[in-house]
């Protein structure tokens, strides 16, 4: 037997398939072909884990990659972070498709598209024909589905509820930042987001977001979150543990257009106005997101503020708004049954920088916060599951895509990746090229005509609930 990789000596760890020893692995056709201790070759490429642990390859539900949110350096940023499968949370589903036939660099892609007013629909209240059409062009451009964006553009509370059911009838993703025009991005806002989805299937992003400690000790927030979401089975849920969250500094009429920018300026003690930001940029509470050599990062001060009056304000940002107090218990807590309270960890990152799935995450395992397979579970495992790939992805048993990140757990960073065998991150450099993209059917043309690599994900795949999804495959 030949293959096209073996990866020597490193120690396996798949959760999914029992598997936790030092074995080898081997690739052949983008699928594992074969785990073993001394796999006879020959061998296109070998490469020495020694040291290492092999995990299937790491899956983040929650990213940025389109122009509006820093995508340019996204695509770099993942694969630097060893992540081989992400999820856009918001497209531009357009933008997306376009950074990924630029600037690909060996990942599997999926987006929903975003519901804003005065850019996918007319108002902040649609109706439901005018969020069918919605979802039926965001399909053929490519998304899997919808995001309300809530904390951030929010619709009223019964807008929000029709896009959730649309996405439940039509068997499309839908994720809710939640916020409406009533209740704010917090506790209360994630109350009303349940009961909004009224049982239907619902990706819940960032939880950490709606606990920031801004009304209660943030302890007892993270708690009371991960306790609201046990009554919902129809909700799958993800949070990050990045002090920074991600805004758009973006202002109209002297104001920013985001309510969640606004909310942080007030946070901050500053004026929810363009002058407001402007002092925070300075006075170091606001950080812009600069991109520069293919990475994004954060400066505050004079430059800054030239960074931002120079895109006419039209540029990411960040504030340190998420306390550890909460980021880290959400991480960990537990339902009664022994499943996660939230079912992943992701990093809300991609063009924001805050790739840190290995850096924090795996922090989380030297603290004995988390057993290294807990940390497969929740960043491969159940995001698989979550995306309809639960048969070819999030695990190593033959057959299986082959998506591996091989990481230096006592460094807490990633050394090498694939994805369908092929090198994404080698040795600390990115080397992988191109991008599959999972786009339903009616999104067929758009992934081809750019050159991206097609992943047909059939109406109903992916599956937002706790409950076990159905397998795309
Ligand atoms: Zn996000």
């Amino acid at each position: 037997m030949s293959y096209d990789v073996i990866l020597r000596g490193g120690h396996v760890v798949d959760p999914a398939n029992g598997l936790d020893e030092i074995t080898d692995i081997a690739f052949k056709d983008g699928k594992i072909a074969a785990l073993g201790a001394d796999i006879t070759g020959p061998a296109s490429r070998e490469e020495d884990a020694t040291g290492l642990h092999v995990l299937p390859g790491l899956i983040d539900a929650h990213v940025h990659v389109s122009g509006w949110m820093g995508g340019a350096a996204g695509h770099n940023m993942l694969a630097l972070a060893g992540v081989t499968t992400a999820l856009d949370m918001a497209g531009p589903i357009e933008s997306v498709m376009d950074i990924a036939a630029a600037t690909g660099t060996g990942l599997t892609l999926a987006c929903v598209d975003y519901v804003r007013p005065g850019h996918t629909v007319s108002t902040t209240n649609p109706q439901m024909d005018e969020l069918t059409e919605a979802l039926a062009k965001a399909r053929r451009a490519g998304a899997v589905g919808l995001k309300v964006l809530g904390g951030h553009f929010p619709l009223t509370p019964e807008a929000s509820a029709r896009v959730i059911e649309l996405c439940g009838r039509e068997g499309a993703h839908v994720a809710f930042h939640a916020g409406t025009l009533e209740t704010p991005q917090n506790l209360r806002g994630l109350a009303e987001a349940c009961e909004l989805a009224a049982g239907n299937p619902l990706h819940m992003p960032h939880v950490n977001s709606y606990a920031r400690g801004f009304e209660g000790p943030p302890l007892l927030e993270a708690q009371q979150a991960a306790d609201m979401l046990l009554d919902y089975p129809n909700i799958w849920s993800e949070s990050y543990l990045a002090p920074i969250n991600g805004n758009s500094a973006k202002c109209s009429n002297g104001i920013p257009e985001s309510v969640a920018t606004q909310r942080n300026l007030t946070a901050g003690g500053f004026a929810a106005n363009r002058e407001g930001l402007a002092e925070a940029i300075l006075a170091g509470w606001a950080h812009i997101h600069v991109s520069r050599d293919g990475l994004t990062r954060l400066e505050t001060g004079p430059e800054a503020l030239a960074a931002w009056q120079e895109a006419e304000t039209n540029i990411g940002m960040s504030f340190y708004v998420n306390p550890s107090e909460t980021t880290i218990p959400l991480a960990m807590l537990k339902r009664p049954d022994g499943s996660f309270a939230i079912d992943a960890l992701a990093t809300d990152g991609g063009g924001l920088p805050r790739n840190d799935l290995c850096e924090r995450g795996l922090a989380l395992v030297h603290l004995n916060a988390l057993t290294l397979a807990q940390f497969v579970q929740k960043t491969s495992i159940a995001p698989a599951r979550m995306m309809g790939l639960g048969t070819r992805k999030g695990h190593l048993a033959p057959g299986a895509d082959a998506d591996v990140t091989v990481i230096d757990l006592d460094a807490r960073r990633p050394v090498m990746s694939f994805g369908s065998g092929k090198p994404i991150l080698m040795r600390g450099e990115v080397v992988g090229s191109g991008t599959t993209m999972i786009v339903p059917p009616e999104g067929l043309d758009a992934a081809t005509s750019r050159g991206l690599t097609p992943l047909i994900a059939a109406p109903g795949s992916f599956h937002p609930t706790r409950h076990p999804a159905p397998s795309a495959d």
